[in-house]
């Protein structure tokens, strides 16, 4: 049985238009997201014939190939969750939602909720090629941060848990906005869901302490 397999999305096809069209979702989906399991799931498999067979002449493209495919897929998953339609997402994060905690530290964080917003925007809308802007609770210093993500996996601070991922990838966007990819991740703001994205630090926060190793 696959290790990996590809998560439903939690909405229709067309929930997050005009945002996002239905014709992108079911692509980006269907055909681009289910490439990244498949990529995984066959990179594990022929690491585990390597082991089993002592051949190991291909294992630097083998571990690249799993980090490319299986970090889009982790990226993926958080991304269709942290989306929602557009009468229901966008805003900020808010005391009166019971969404104190994340707009705490994201003031304690970023300094203002603009300031953050803004880097963000210009973490995913000037990736050079293919790539992400992450929000990502760092467990090190306990605050958060804006990850500018080459691919689905270089520029990583080692150990930063994303919490809310912009797809910058062309394949997120050219079908609707063409060149214009600022205007898709100005546009990414009116679909955030602060819910989930909430849910996210509060569990980031309780795993990352671990992280903190006790002194002896
Ligand atoms: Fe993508």
């Amino acid at each position: 049985m696959a290790l990996y397999t590809l998560p439903e999305l939690p909405y229709d096809y067309a929930a997050l238009a005009p945002v996002i069209s239905p014709e992108i979702i079911e692509l980006h989906h269907d055909k681009h997201h289910a490439a990244y399991v498949k990529g995984a799931n066959t990179a594990v498999e022929q690491l585990a014939e390597a082991r089993d067979t002592d051949s190991w002449g291909c294992t630097n493209g083998l571990e690249k190939n799993l980090a490319f495919n299986l970090s889009g897929h982790v990226l993926h998953s958080i991304y269709w969750q942290n989306m929602t339609a557009p009468h229901e997402g966008g805003g900020e994060p808010l005391a009166q939602d019971g969404l104190g905690d994340l707009a705490d530290a994201i003031t304690e964080s970023f300094g203002t909720f603009e300031g953050f917003k803004t880097q963000l925007t210009k973490a995913a809308g000037t990736t050079q090629g293919s790539g992400w802007g992450v929000m990502a609770y760092e467990p090190l210093s306990g605050r958060l941060i804006v990850e500018q993500i080459y691919d689905h996996q270089g520029n990583v601070g080692q150990g930063s848990v994303p919490v809310l991922v912009f797809d910058a990838w062309e394949h997120a966007f050219y079908l609707q906005y063409k060149n214009q990819k600022v205007d898709f991740i100005e546009a990414m703001w009116q679909v955030v869901n602060w819910q989930d994205v909430a849910r996210r630090y509060a569990a980031a926060k309780e795993r990352g302490d671990a992280m903190l190793l006790p002194q002896h």
